[in-house]
């Protein structure tokens, strides 16, 4: 596609701006200094591109401070068990990039004699370093001259190009057209761009008059400059049908089950549960029964909207099922606890931050404990940690549907208990203001 004709990117006022403004980031050597002749450490800038991926500079700023006090170089990194760096990692999300950290620290070392390599292509052959973190590693530790694009960039060059289309479909252009602009202090113009996406040319606001694109900048001339980048138009929602089933035995066990290794919500603990259908079905009871049906929920997916009928049914025989376990509230998660997962038990009263760690590694989350007996952590859609206090023990009495406080737990990989308090982890849960019905609450 064609970019509407403008002045090329004024890298000498970029520059000129990055000298004056820069921010002081720890893992950043500043541009006094690197003009002094101070060379960038490729472990730092890794470590901190790495953990800026999908998180805030501010949020980043202190798991940084505490992996290099841990692990000062890529050697130290590389010789820690995987499960500390997970245990460090926990809360920053997106445990992938954790896994990926430490196979790539093992790989510089054993492959590279504990050196990054130093250029764009030889970083993309180490593990989870893609095209912007080898560009960026390779631009500010030895300014080879490479775009550097980042979704802030995607959105300032958006703006300053005025782009008429999503910059998904207009990617490699306005790469082609920032690589024209590169000069010779590669690694400072690309902290430049990154600075004027963080504090210039912000999702929200642009400070035009402070910036030093204005020159070209088209949409600077626009009534509102934050229009840009358009948004791609949202695709409709498929919704999915299914059942979920509750069973219960005579002294209130539940069955659980284990959900299959890969696809949505893998290996999560859930009651059992149908299909789910594009087109709603009559339920299939995993056992004959007098089943009662509960209502419907609702959880909303990325990609579809799913609508769960949930059923509950008290059996006798609780012997007859054998692809599961029965659980007891005390008893739940047991088969799944890791030794170092108890180390990470607090007590009630203790407002320390804690880690909730999957065995499996796949979720995370930190919450603040304390005796407030209701949901206390919650990032997003995504699968959270949650503490309850022990007089909410009882009411936890199935893992796939149950109500908590304002909100419902669809389902929960980890539940565990300690003498006085439950953990539960990788847990998706759905407002109660989407339920259409429980129970006619
Ligand atoms: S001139 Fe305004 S819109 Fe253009 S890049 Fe700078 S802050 Fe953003």
């Amino acid at each position: 596609m064609q970019l509407t004709p403008t002045l090329p990117i004024n890298s000498p006022a970029v520059l000129a701006w990055y000298d004056r403004h820069a921010r002081d980031l720890l893992w950043r050597i500043g541009p006094l200094d690197r003009a002094r002749g101070t060379e960038p450490d490729p472990y730092r800038v890794w470590l901190s591109e790495v953990m800026l991926q999908q998180t805030t500079v501010a949020t980043v700023g202190k798991y940084f401070a505490r992996f290099i006090q841990l692990w000062p170089t890529v050697l130290d990194l590389a010789a820690a068990p995987l499960a500390a760096v997970l245990v460090e990692w926990a809360g920053l999300g997106y445990y992938a990039r954790a896994r990926n950290l430490h196979a790539c620290a093992v790989a510089v070392v054993d492959q590279h004699g504990g050196i990054f390599p130093k250029t764009t292509l030889a970083l993309q052959t180490l593990p989870g370093i893609g095209a912007y973190t080898s560009a960026a590693i390779a631009a500010i530790c030895y300014d080879e001259p490479i775009a550097v694009l980042d979704g802030n960039l995607d959105r300032v060059l958006a703006r300053y190009h005025a782009l008429n289309v999503p910059v998904r479909d207009a990617k490699e252009t306005l790469r082609a057209a920032l690589q024209t602009a590169v000069p010779v202090r590669a690694g400072d113009f690309a902290q430049a761009m990154m600075d004027i996406g963080a504090t210039i040319c912000t999702p929200r606001n642009a400070l035009c008059m402070l910036c030093p694109l204005q020159d070209g900048c088209l949409a600077r001339h626009t009534p509102d400059p934050t229009i840009f980048p358009i948004k791609p138009q949202k695709a409709n929602r498929p919704t999915r049908h299914g059942h979920a089933f509750v069973l219960r035995d005579g002294v209130g066990d539940v069955f659980l089950e284990t959900r299959p290794d890969k696809g949505l919500l893998a290996k999560m603990t859930q009651t059992p549960t149908s299909d789910w259908t594009a087109t709603a079905t009559d339920p299939t009871f995993p056992q004959p029964g007098d089943w009662h049906h509960h209502g419907l929920v609702v959880h909303v997916f990325t990609h579809f909207r799913l609508e769960l009928d949930v059923w509950s049914v008290q059996i006798a025989d609780a012997m007859t099922l054998d692809h599961g376990w029965w659980a007891a509230p005390a008893h739940w998660g047991a088969r799944r606890s890791q030794p170092f997962f108890a180390r990470f038990w607090l007590k009630p009263g203790s407002n320390r931050r804690m880690a909730v760690l999957s065995p499996d590694h796949q979720f995370c989350s930190r919450a603040n404990f304390s005796n407030d007996p209701v949901m206390i952590a919650r990032r997003g859609r995504k699968p959270f940690g949650m503490k309850f206090a022990p007089q909410f023990i009882d009411q936890l009495d199935g893992s796939a549907v149950q109500k908590v406080s304002q909100h419902l737990v669809l389902s929960a990989l980890n539940v565990h208990l300690d003498d006085d308090s439950v953990i539960i982890s990788n847990v998706v849960v759905e407002p109660l203001r989407r339920i259409k019905s429980l129970d006619g609450n």
